[in-house]
C-alpha cells in the first residue's frame, strides 16, 4: 500500500489563487485520489493510512522547466562539455543534473537539445526508477542551418530532404518534440548572429508539418524578429526566447504578438538563475527596453511559461526560483507566477496530468515551507518532492 495523507497549513491546487487552507492531499500509488480540507480527509480516512503533517508548509503542483539542455554543464564551455566527454561520462554528468532538478522541486523538464538523443535513454532510466529525476520530454537533435546555432549536436540540415530525414531520425529515436534553431544563438562560435534568420518561412512549415506527420510539435529557438514572425506563420507550439532581435537592437512586433496570441503559441522567455548579472552585462538603456517588452507582451495577454535554460553558461540546474524572481522584478503577481511555472507550462507542453492538484492527476507536487504566494523564495525551502509514475 503506497497511500499517503499529506496535510499543510496551504494547499495551492491550481491556479494559484485557488487555495485550501488546513488542505490536504491524499496520494496513491504516484497518483492524486482526493484533495480537501484537512479535518474531512483525515476523519475519511482508515488510521493505518500513513499521514505527513507538514505544520507551517504549503503543498503546491510541481514545478515544470520547460527549457533545459541536460547535455550541457553550466559551465563556460557546454560545447565542450557535450563534444569531449565520453558518452558514458555524460549520461552519469545528466543524470545527476535530473537529480538536482527534481530536489530543487522540477518534476517537468523539456530538454531542447542534445547529442545522440541521450536523453531518451535518461528518460527511461527515470522512468524505471533506476534515476532520480523529473518526467522528461525530450527534444533529441536541434535542427539547425549548416554551422549554425548549436551545429555540434549533429541537426545540419541543407535541403528539405535533410529536414524530412532528421525529423523522422529523431521521431525514432523517440523525441517528444521536435526543436528548431530558427534564429543564431549566443553559444556557437562563427553561427550566425542571433538576429539572424537560419531558415527560409517556407522550411519552417516544412519542419512544422514533418513533425506533424510523426504527432509532434515544435519549439523554435527564436531571438530574431524576423524569425519570430516567420515561426508564428510556421505554427510552431512554442517560442524559445523571443527577444525580438533586429541588427538595430530590440525591435518589437505588436502585430506578430497578436498572432502568437490568436494562435495560442506559449512564450518561453528563458532567463536562468544569474539574470542580474545577465541585465548588469547588458548595460541600463538595453535591460529597460528588453523588461519593457515583456511587459508589453505581457499586457497583451501573451501566454508565458517557465524555462531556465539549464546548461548553457551560469544556467544551474538547481536555480529554478532565481528565474522566477526576474518575472516578480517585472511586476508579475506571485500567483501569476506560480501559474506560468505549472499549469500553464503543462498546457503548452500538452499534458493534462500534471501542473495542478486534482483526483486523478499524477502526484507531482511539492512540499515547501512557508508560502510562496507571498514569498517566492519560499521555494527554495523545499520539503518533500513528490513524483507521479
Ligand atoms: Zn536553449
Amino acid at each position: 500500500m503506497n497511500k499517503v495523507l499529506i496535510t499543510a497549513d496551504h494547499v495551492i491546487i491550481g491556479p494559484a489563487d485557488h487555495v485550501i487552507d488546513r488542505g490536504a492531499v491524499l496520494v496513491d500509488s504516484g497518483m492524486i485520489t482526493a484533495v480537501g480540507t484537512a479535518a474531512v480527509l483525515d476523519t475519511a480516512l482508515d488510521a493505518r493510512v500513513a499521514r505527513l503533517h507538514c505544520p507551517g508548509a504549503t503543498v503546491m503542483p510541481g514545478l515544470i522547466d520547460c527549457h533545459v539542455h541536460l547535455a550541457f554543464d553550466a559551465g563556460p564551455d557546454p560545447i565542450r562539455a557535450v563534444t569531449d566527454t565520453a558518452p558514458g561520462e555524460l549520461a552519469a554528468a545528466m543524470a545527476e543534473r535530473a537529480g538536482q532538478m527534481l530536489a530543487a522541486g522540477v518534476t517537468t523538464a523539456r530538454d531542447l537539445g542534445d547529442l545522440v538523443a541521450l536523453t531518451v535513454a535518461l528518460r527511461a532510466s527515470i522512468e524505471s526508477g533506476a534515476v532520480a529525476g523529473p518526467r522528461i520530454l525530450a527534444a533529441t537533435t536541434p535542427l539547425t542551418s549548416l554551422g549554425g546555432h548549436c551545429a555540434f549536436l549533429g541537426g545540419e540540415v541543407i535541403t528539405d530532404d535533410d529536414i524530412r530525414s532528421q525529423v523522422a531520425r529523431n521521431a525514432a529515436a523517440g523525441a517528444n518534440l521536435i526543436k528548431v534553431m530558427a534564429s543564431g544563438g549566443a553559444l556557437t562560435p562563427g553561427g550566425p548572429r542571433m538576429y539572424e534568420s537560419q531558415f527560409t518561412p517556407g522550411q519552417l512549415r516544412l519542419i512544422v508539418d514533418e513533425a506533424a506527420r510523426h504527432g509532434l510539435g515544435v519549439a523554435a529557438h527564436a531571438h530574431g524578429t524576423d524569425a519570430i514572425s516567420d515561426c508564428v506563420a510556421a505554427g510552431v507550439r512554442t517560442l524559445e526566447h523571443c527577444s525580438w532581435r533586429t541588427a538595430d537592437g530590440i525591435t518589437y512586433d505588436p502585430k506578430t504578438t497578436r498572432q502568437i496570441i490568436e494562435k495560442d503559441i506559449a512564450v518561453c522567455r528563458c532567463v536562468s538563475g544569474d539574470w542580474r548579472l545577465f541585465l548588469e552585462q547588458m548595460g541600463p538603456e538595453r535591460a529597460d527596453a528588453m523588461a519593457e517588452v515583456v511587459r508589453e507582451m505581457r499586457e497583451a495577454g501573451v501566454r508565458f511559461i517557465a524555462g531556465t535554460d539549464a546548461g548553457v553558461p551560469g544556467a544551474r540546474f538547481d536555480d529554478y526560483v532565481g528565474m522566477l524572481e526576474f518575472f516578480s522584478s517585472l511586476g508579475f503577481e506571485h500567483a501569476e507566477i506560480l501559474d506560468m511555472a505549472t499549469m500553464n507550462s503543462a498546457y503548452a507542453l500538452g499534458l493534462t496530468d500534471t501542473g495542478a492538484l486534482a483526483p486523478g492527476m499524477r502526484a507531482d507536487l511539492v512540499v515547501v515551507d512557508g508560502n510562496p504566494l507571498t514569498e517566492l523564495d519560499a521555494l527554495r525551502r523545499i520539503r518533500h518532492v513528490f513524483r507521479g509514475p
